[in-house]
């Protein structure tokens, strides 16, 4: 379904960044329409507990933070759209951005903040155990290890950060680390430290991942295990847990943008720092162009500037044509890769 009106502005994506996107602009009087994708809030949604967001001394969980979030937007007039984008055609302007039912948008100004997901580790038993006892999420799944044995795989803030939520339900939480050093910050690693609940296994790596049942006898699959390698000795064997939580970093969601936009080798949209991606008048913000802070406070705020960024081009073409605009900055019309 075409809608023949051309948007000023549609945001993609609903993390912090896209809601900031869309606050700022909604109060520049842009009526941005703002796409959610598939889980809105994206990663803060599934974070048990946000504690070093500026205003909020007390903490306050990603579910009340992403509601905060849309409620100040929608205040201002920001639109909401439940759906997922599917395509978008940056070649010609207005830009063109297609969603998984079947609407087709035309846009001035696009801005995406469509963020990145958990990576995996690519072992046999991952993705068939997912959901039986793997999983990426201790503040969605940590209920169901209650009394029970855990590994935590990863070395960052996020392994510490969940696997210290995680010891409120489990057992034992034991860390997996491949290095022998944690690349969390100290504040984390002193409070894994004094955690009784927490252990450690150095210079190992997870080779696989065990479950008994899940097959075809009416059981459900149910992790027993991972075998693990000691990188220092090369010993290999099996460690009993009940389940495996990842946190080995993300992956950032710009395949919808591959041909379209400049994108580095890791993956994420190229951006300057006034968050301009290659093509005049799309900007981002957030996750899918910053591999470096991932802070809810630092998407916000490049969501915020990605949104004052578009407002100053939206000026611009008020008075001049696109191809006028691109004249005038030396800059060329996109074509595709
Ligand atoms: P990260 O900092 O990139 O850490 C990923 C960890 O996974 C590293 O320890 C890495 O090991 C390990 N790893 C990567 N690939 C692996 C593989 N194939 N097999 C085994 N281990 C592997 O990711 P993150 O912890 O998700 O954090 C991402 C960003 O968000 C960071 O900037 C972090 O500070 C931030 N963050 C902040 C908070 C907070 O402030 N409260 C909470 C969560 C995240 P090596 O160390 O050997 O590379």
């Amino acid at each position: 379904m075409t809608n023949n009106n051309v948007e000023k502005m549609i945001i993609v994506g609903s993390g912090p960044a896209g809601f900031t996107a869309a606050l700022y602009t909604a109060r520049a009087n842009l009526n941005p329409l703002l796409i959610t994708g598939n889980e809105i809030g994206g990663q803060v949604a599934i974070t048990y507990e946000v504690e070093n967001y500026p205003g909020f001394p007390e903490g306050l969980t990603g579910p009340e933070m992403v509601e905060k979030f849309q409620k100040q937007a929608e205040k201002f007039g920001a639109r909401i759209e439940y759906d997922y984008v599917s395509s978008v055609d940056f070649t010609q302007h207005p830009f063109t951005v297609s969603t998984a039912s079947g609407k087709e948008y035309r846009a001035e100004s696009v801005i995406i903040s469509t963020g990145a997901t958990p990576r995996k580790l690519g072992v046999p038993g991952e993705k068939e155990y997912t959901g039986f006892g793997v999983s990426y999420c201790g503040t969605c799944d940590g209920f169901f290890f209650r009394g029970k044995d855990v590994i935590v795989v990863g070395g960052g803030d996020s392994a510490l950060e969940e696997g210290l939520f995680l010891t409120k339900f489990a057992n034992k939480v034991t860390v997996v680390h491949r290095r022998d050093e944690l690349r969390a910050s100290k504040i984390l690693q002193d409070r894994a430290a004094s955690n009784p609940k927490m252990d450690y296994k150095w210079s190992h790596v997870v080779e696989r991942i065990n479950a008994s049942g899940g097959n075809g006898n009416g059981t459900p699959a149910k992790v027993v295990s991972a075998t693990l390698r000691d990188l220092k000795t090369n010993e290999v064997y099996d460690f009993p847990v009940d389940g495996v939580f990842i946190f080995i970093g993300h992956t950032p969601n710009s395949e919808l943008f591959r041909g379209q936009l400049e994108i580095d080798e890791a993956g994420y949209v190229i951006t300057d720092k006034r968050m301009h991606t290659s093509v005049h008048g799309v900007f981002a913000g957030g996750e899918i162009q910053d591999s470096v802070f991932r802070q809810v406070v630092t998407s916000a705020g490049q969501g915020a500037a990605a949104a004052m960024e578009a407002e100053k081009f939206l000026g611009e073409l008020e008075a001049q044509s696109y191809h006028e605009i691109l004249a005038e900055h030396g800059l060329a019309v996109p074509v595709l890769a």
